[in-house]
């Protein structure tokens, strides 16, 4: 069950920032009522180029609600060491000038409906200063942009002369304005990223995500591991206690701190006693990087075995199974997979819609072709993908429609057929053709790039004594 939730909260958060991303425009921090008198009193071009910065920034002064991409600059903020270091730099600075007498750093939180003119007040900083800050380069465009939430640092004097101003634009750089001269100068600046390796691993009682949570690992490896894997291991249907894993990651370090989880290097599941290996490897001339078995083979199918995420399968592949409403003996010739109503459902493989429409107790359907061999279909829809129509091409995980209770079903799950040149055949069980394997001349490439990584996922991988490992 957790599987199942903790997948549809991806799935949200996913398109969360899709909507988020729209609503980018934000909020402007520029400009506020009390900049027009002064700007009067200043030369004509200044004059100008202020009220040109007010008019564009005016219609946005609007409060904006909290996206994803905020929620993760909360959780990281300039480590104190580093803070100190500036400190003692601008102190500094400052003790050379005998007219501005040392402060400290202050910190404002952006609220929603702020801009800077607000929190300029708020710091007792002369509104003048703003109209000086927003000339001070390019690199001062970035607070344009500044979200509630977000933290602005200010070093000013007690004549509420702005000094210094830092802003964390993400986790890889920052902006600093500082008075050089007199004059305020404003600079991007790149923190030091370091990628690190480390590993985990991990014995599964129920669920990949409980064991993964259990061993401390984060959900969007765990998300990665079960996309390299999930091809192979039907993360709903064949995971059994005592399965295990060994995931060999990189880690991104800003300034000695952890910012985040970077790539999966190579990963060992023991699924059923069966053992899965895949490494990470980019090709020489494309750049692009993919999982292969330790011999090459894409670890990708031309199919994805379960065209909904860590459903549940309620019904099988079966010949002689009553129908649960029509109470007949009618073959069911698909896989049922429970899901919520609205799950969204993915295109099995790269492919061509042939048929988009209803069909009688199946409800509405949607039926693709892929190649010359294969059709997919899915029923009882609650509603397409609205984009596609008959014809349209659809890619390999693009969603095409999501799942409902239309024509005749007890609830809402998707029924899924898979035939093979007309040919019913089990969506579970069915031979999947193999994507490309690495190309025969980047073999030699491959093994020289990929052996040391897999000798050190030899080295870490860690499985428990019960289990009992075949090698087919
Ligand atoms: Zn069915």
């Amino acid at each position: 069950m957790s599987l199942i939730s903790k997948d549809f909260r991806l799935h949200k958060q996913r398109e969360e920032e899709h909507g988020h991303a729209r609503l980018r425009w934000a909020l402007v921090a520029i400009a506020c009522a009390g900049i027009g008198a002064v700007i009067a009193s200043t030369n004509t071009e200044e004059t100008r180029q202020s009220a040109e910065i007010a008019a564009k920034s005016l219609p946005e002064f609007t409060a904006i609600t909290k996206s994803t991409e905020e929620l993760a600059r909360e959780s990281f903020s300039l480590s104190l060491p580093e803070l100190q270091a500036q400190q003692k730099i601008i102190d500094e600075k400052n003790a050379r000038d005998p007219d501005i007498s040392p402060k400290q750093w202050r910190e404002f939180t952006v609220k929603s409906g702020d801009n800077l003119a607000r929190l300029f007040k708020r710091a007792d900083i002369k509104p003048q200063q703003l109209d000086e800050l927003m000339k001070s380069g390019d690199a001062v465009k970035k607070l344009r942009r500044i979200f509630p939430k977000d933290t602005i640092r200010v070093l000013s004097d007690s004549a509420g002369v702005l000094q210094a101003l830092r802003y964390d634009i993400d986790q890889k750089s920052y902006l600093l304005v500082e008075r050089e001269q007199g004059v305020l100068v404003a600079k991007t600046y790149n923190h030091k990223i370091e990628t690190r390796q480390t590993h985990a691993s991990a014995v599964i009682d129920s669920s990949l995500f409980l064991a993964g949570e259990k061993a401390g690992i984060s959900d969007n490896i765990i998300m990665e591991l079960a996309n390299i894997f999930g091809w192979d291991i039907d993360f709903a249907l064949d995971i059994r206690k005592g399965d295990n894993f060994t995931v060999l990651f990189e880690e991104l370090y800003r300034d000695g701190e952890k910012i985040s989880d970077g790539k999966i290097l190579a990963a060992d599941f023991v699924n059923d006693g069966k053992i899965f290996r895949a490494v990470r490897y980019t090709d020489p001339h494309t750049n692009n990087s993919e999982y292969y078995t330790p011999d090459g083979k894409s670890m990708r199918k031309a199919f994805i075995r379960s065209p909904v995420h860590f459903s549940r399968i309620s019904s099988g592949f079966n010949l002689k199974r009553k129908h649960p409403i029509l109470l007949n003996k009618r073959p069911h010739r698909g896989v049922d997979y429970a899901a919520k109503r609205g799950t969204p459902i993915f295109a099995a493989g790269d492919g061509k819609v042939i048929f988009k429409g209803k069909k009688g107790g199946y409800g509405k359907v949607m039926i693709l072709q892929h190649g010359t061999k294969y059709t997919t279909l899915y029923a009882h829809l609650k509603t397409y993908n609205r984009k596609l129509r008959t014809g349209s091409r659809v890619k390999q995980g693009q969603t095409i429609a999501y799942v409902g209770s239309s024509g005749l079903a007890t609830g809402p799950h998707l029924h899924y057929e898979f035939r093979v040149n007309g040919v019913h055949r089990n969506p579970l069980t069915v031979r999947l053709p193999e994507s490309n394997p690495v190309p025969k001349r980047h073999m030699a490439n491959f093994d020289l790039m990929t052996a040391p990584v897999i000798a050190q996922l030899d080295l870490v991988v860690t499985r428990p004594q019960q289990v009992a490992l075949t090698n087919d």
